[in-house]
């Protein structure tokens, strides 16, 4: 058994570092979905402070005159006032008082998970860039996270071109230059990609783009009311594709939130299973408190199938990527043996497994 990692960092004492509070503010407010605007503002002040010359930030608390920097509000000043005079901030105690896990069971199968195989930056529609996401990772736990940002006819998310996937290649491999050597207890960012599943069953990337990437994330985004003989061809063409790693959120379903509910799409989901399990394609178990997806009766048909699985935070911000929690509860709750989800397995398994050497 690996040792158990911890969800999120145990609390902070004073004195506190300004920069840690705000971004530990984010955090907590971003794992428990509250308003992304106010969370902004957090997530903004903290890029204020950290273009501030030494001693300034101390300096201007005492003076008072923190607000007069760009991004820093009246709340945010605050907060970094009670910072640098030795006081826990209350918005932060507060959160604090919530910060234990997400849910109560599935403690074992977290401490289990390794890493993320399905998470977005500002690239394309994530709130926080690539160095955030992966230094929240690292904090959350993580031994690697996988960058996939959306494809390019997901234009609403703004999703990549090729020469954006490609110059986002050279952010990834020059961020894993800073983290140094993931084999000596760091962290490793990986470049995968969140494709979108035509259709026909095509994907919305080049097979020499998907062909360079680390792992590749199928998912359906549009026409989820297919009638289910087509939804099952394009669903199977999509996890036959060589490149195909994880099929993402296979349903679509939307069971709360923001953006209303939604159905789940209608396929046969037998068909599905058995074309993932004979191509070794991951079924995700996506964690996102408002997709919860796949249901229940279909996680248990995957799993007679004989399907790999991955626990995916699927998140849009840095404190999302504590969702793992809610998937880590089902894979207990529904009995599916550690081994079979590859988001436990260790760094070298995993990209074997991705590369196409376990087929
Ligand atoms: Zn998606
Ligand atoms: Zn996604």
């Amino acid at each position: 058994m690996p040792s158990p990692r911890p969800s999120i960092r145990p609390p902070l004492e004073p004195p506190l570092d300004p920069v840690h509070a705000l971004r530990r503010i984010a955090f907590l407010m971003e794992r428990r979905l509250e308003d992304s605007y106010r969370i902004k503002a957090y997530r903004g002040a903290v890029a204020a402070l950290l273009s501030c010359a030494p001693g300034e930030v101390e300096e201007r608390a005492r003076a008072g005159t923190l607000k007069e920097l760009s991004g820093i509000g009246a709340k945010t000043a605050s907060v970094v006032t009670d910072c640098v005079e030795g006081r826990v901030p209350e918005t932060l105690a507060k959160l604090e008082e919530r910060a234990g896990p997400l849910a109560p069971g599935g403690g074992d199968v977290r401490a289990a998970l390794r890493g993320d195989l399905h998470t977005h930056s500002d690239w394309s529609d994530g709130g926080s860039p690539i160095e955030e996401m992966v230094m929240t990772a690292s904090e959350v736990g993580h031994e690697y996270v996988v960058l996939t940002d959306h494809s390019p006819r997901l234009t609403v998310a703004n999703g990549l071109s090729v020469a954006r996937l490609r110059r986002q290649k050279e952010v990834v491999a020059a961020v894993n230059e800073h983290l140094g050597d993931a084999t000596d207890g760091g962290i490793r960012l990986l470049h995968g990609i969140e494709v979108d599943i035509l259709d026909d069953g095509a994907l919305d990337q080049t097979d020499e783009m998907l062909a360079g990437l680390d792992v590749v994330v199928a998912s359906v985004h549009s026409k989820l009311k297919m009638e289910p003989r087509a939804m099952t061809r394009r669903m199977v063409a999509a996890v036959r594709h060589p490149e195909t790693n994880v099929l993402g959120h296979c349903t679509g379903r939307l069971i709360m939130g923001g953006r209303g509910t939604r159905p789940q799409s209608q396929f046969d989901a037998d068909a599905v299973f058995a074309a993932c399990a004979e191509e070794a394609v991951a079924v995700e178990i996506n964690s996102r408190p408002e997709r919860r997806d796949p249901p229940d009766e279909l996680i248990a048909k995957a799993l007679d199938a004989g399907c790999l699985f991955s626990v995916d935070s699927d998140a849009h911000a840095p404190g999302q990527l504590d969702f793992l929690t809610y998937g880590a509860e089902r894979v207990e709750e529904l009995g599916i043996p550690l081994d079979r989800v590859v988001n436990t397995w260790p760094l070298d398994r995993l990209l074997a497994w991705a590369g196409g050497a376990s087929r």
